[in-house]
């Protein structure tokens, strides 16, 4: 199938869909407004760019057409609907590209912000159209001349409510990659029972709008909202607000209605353009305190890390290993040492940054050889520490050994020249807990092994517990 027809076919089936069920849930009354194929349209072209073409088009109006020919309405209203329907995305469409948002870049800040500005304002260019086409046309049908202030008011907010309802959900929507990572995350990570707290104090929020009902009740959610936005993931917040928003609307109309139907046209349009604004701040909140989130992320990633080599940084790694220290439970683990052999020379016969290069070369070596909650560290110039949990002597020295012997037998090349063979010493120090030893201790012991290793021609590995080495060491 050609893109084209890609696009009419998935356009006209997700379009013709949401306008069935916008159709469907017209009678239900507090639903009225709910009419989700102009925002889904508008979303699915931002987040699928590829089906923005004149097939994608053509497959909407198709869709609007039927849908509302199928179900009983006129040709000349069923026109001038999905005309203004119409409308209303292009235009928004093409104020995005015009102001250049790009939704991806949501993270970035207020890019929600600006997105649903120019919704607000094409809706309403869509419903001023659309009194244009009809009033003279179809007169009393949607809009009639001598209540046209509540009945554009009442399209206006409708688009509102919608774009704030549908369109977060559709652009924050995982994709299946993005979920299977989220469910492998889930299953490893412990999320306190806190972690629901804010879920739960919503559902009591949005409880209270019906038990306390009165025009405060649309704001009873906003806290609680708050405390989501800064706890779940913007999808989840999407999908929250989706639910908060239709229950508070439910609310709200009933208490609007018990009180004063004569009056109810003119406060659902005060209650919808008030439920926009509260679904949009947790929207915006959540985005910023993510990127807050990330942000920190990457700073703590770079305070704790060497750039050059990724390692760890010595301070990081003296945390880290206390903390395995003390929940070791006695548990032996060994302390390892490397130092590259003649790196000195290296670095004054190829410059600098081929020392640079091998720093990084021999650091992804070691990595590959350790397991997941191995610590690897850089202590200083070309001397690296390895903290093994969790292993005995003999496993110890094999994995040393390995690491020896890639090293050797991985020669690195540098810019089309010949490759530069390299080597490594390395001292092991493992802890049994026969005796009390610090942190420091051990990493003197596996430094005076490494330095053994060093005496006795290099390339090769030392243990401290040896009976060989430690009897000459400890002399
Ligand atoms: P040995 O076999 O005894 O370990 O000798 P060596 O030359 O490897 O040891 P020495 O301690 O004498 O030299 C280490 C050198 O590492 C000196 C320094 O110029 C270099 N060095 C330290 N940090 C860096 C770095 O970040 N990049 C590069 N390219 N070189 C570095
Ligand atoms: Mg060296
Ligand atoms: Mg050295």
């Amino acid at each position: 199938m050609t893109q084209q027809g890609k696009a009419f076919a998935i356009i006209a089936i997700t379009v013709f869909l949401c306008c069935l069920l916008g159709i469907l849930t017209r009678p239900l009354s507090f639903l009225a407004f709910f009419w989700p194929a102009n925002a889904a349209l508008l979303a699915i072209f931002l987040r699928f760019p590829q089906l923005n073409n004149a097939g994608g088009w053509i497959g909407a109006f198709t869709a609007y057409m039927t849908a509302d020919l199928l179900t009983g309405n006129g040709f000349d209203l069923t026109f001038f609907l999905s005309l203004s329907n119409l409308l209303n995305v292009s235009v928004s469409l093409f104020f995005i590209n015009y102001f250049q948002i790009n939704y991806r870049n949501y993270n970035k800040g207020f890019t929600f912000l600006y997105l649903f500005a120019i919704c607000a304002f094409a809706g309403c260019l869509a419903g001023a159209a659309f009194a244009v086409f009809t009033i003279p046309h179809v007169p009393n049908t949607f809009m009639s001349a001598d209540r046209f202030w509540i009945d554009f008011g009442m399209w206006w907010t409708g688009e509102l409510v919608n774009a704030i309802l549908i369109i977060p959900l559709i652009l924050s929507m995982p994709t299946l990659s993005e979920l299977k990572l989220a469910f492998h995350e889930r299953r490893h990570k412990q999320y306190p029972l806190s972690h629901i707290f804010p879920l739960i104090a919503i559902f009591i929020c949005v409880l209270m709008t019906y038990f306390l009902a009165g025009p405060g009740a649309l704001l009873y959610p906003l806290a609680a909202l708050i405390w989501a936005a800064l706890t779940y993931r913007l999808f989840s917040v999407a999908v929250i607000n989706f639910a908060v928003l239709l229950a508070t609307y439910h609310s709200l109309n009933q208490f609007y209605l018990s009180e004063s139907s004569s009056a109810y046209l003119s406060t659902s349009i005060s209650v919808r353009i008030g439920l926009f604004m509260l679904s949009l701040a947790p929207l915006i909140l959540c985005i910023i305190s993510q990127n807050r989130h990330e942000l920190f992320k990457q700073v703590l990633y770079l305070a704790n890390h060497d750039s050059l080599t990724l390692a760890m940084t010595r301070r990081y790694f003296f945390q880290q290993s206390e903390l395995l220290m003390q929940n070791a439970k006695r548990h032996p683990f060994s302390i390892i040492m490397l130092d590259i052999d003649h790196f000195k020379n290296l670095n004054d016969q190829h410059g600098h940054y081929a020392g640079d290069l091998v720093l990084q070369h021999f650091a992804r070596i070691v990595q590959h050889n350790l397991r997941n909650n191995d610590l690897f560290a850089r202590i200083g110039g070309e001397e690296f520490v390895i903290f093994l949990q969790n292993v005995q002597l003999q496993e110890a020295r094999a994995i040393a050994e390995r690491i020896r012997a890639i090293t050797e037998n991985s020669p690195i090349s540098i810019h089309n020249k010949a490759p530069l063979h390299i080597t490594v010493s390395i001292g092991i120090m493992h802890h049994n807990f026969t005796e009390q030893k610090t942190l420091q201790n051990l990493i003197n012991n596996a430094d005076n092994a490494l330095y053994q290793a060093k005496k006795q021609g290099r390339n090769q590995v030392a243990s401290f517990n040896s009976p060989v080495f430690s009897s000459a060491i400890q002399l």
